[in-house]
């Protein structure tokens, strides 16, 4: 089974999840744009498993009107928190207001159990959430509660928008230490920035002196 062509490089969950929308301008497409996309993104982002996916992807075969109305709820939840993390703490009320329905409608629901883990690996402890009943609703939840700790946290005010030239729509966590990071991804558009500002340099030094 393919796995999603998308970065994991926004530096959380949510953010990630966001970035998602920016493939229509590029070849590989909406992660959205299907419900197989939906869950080829769900299993890169280690959110479920092979055996999980397979078994999801047999339920959507007897159930696919319940498959496209969680594919639809999951592009709902991603346009309420795209003007979040774009705006960040300068989000308007109505943004702001917005994303928060979209959380809470989510949160409301979702039931199940709650577990504190140990990593086999390295000892530490993780909280996890073991989501019962509804299998297809509870997809879009460890989404939804990255989005929430945002929030709670106040880590939200580390929240950007790539600065790139032309404009690129991806967000991300800075975590630099002096909070200046700019780019989505430096060898991505980082350098592609420079390079556009160099030309835009040279091109205003050649044009000739007004007459
Ligand atoms: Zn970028």
């Amino acid at each position: 089974m393919p796995r999603a062509r998308v970065p994991f490089t926004a530096g959380r969950l949510w953010l990630d999840f966001v970035n998602t929308d920016e493939a229509p301008r590029h070849a590989q497409g909406d992660a959205l744009a299907s419900f197989d996309g939906y869950l080829a993104w769900l299993e890169s982002a280690a959110l479920i498993d092979a055996p999980r996916r397979a078994a999801l992807e047999r339920r959507a075969v007897e159930q696919p009107a319940s498959a496209t109305a969680t594919l639809h709820e999951a592009r709902r939840v991603r346009s309420a928190l795209r003007p979040l993390a774009e705006r960040g703490v300068h989000a308007s009320e109505r943004v702001t207001q917005a994303a928060l329905l979209e959380i809470n409608r989510v949160l409301g629901r979702s039931t199940g159990v709650r577990r504190v883990a140990q990593d086999a690996r390295d000892g530490s402890f993780v909280r996890t959430f073991v989501p019962s009943g509804d299998a297809f609703a509870a997809l879009v939840i460890p989404v939804v509660e990255s989005a929430a700790d945002a929030l709670v946290t106040g880590e939200l005010t580390h929240v950007r928008r790539c600065a790139a030239e032309p404009p690129c729509p991806r967000v991300f966590l800075d975590t630099s230490r002096s909070g200046r990071r700019r780019w989505c991804d430096m060898r991505r558009c980082g350098n592609r920035t420079k390079a556009a500002r160099h030309r835009t340099a040279v091109r205003v030094r050649r044009r000739p002196p007004p007459a």
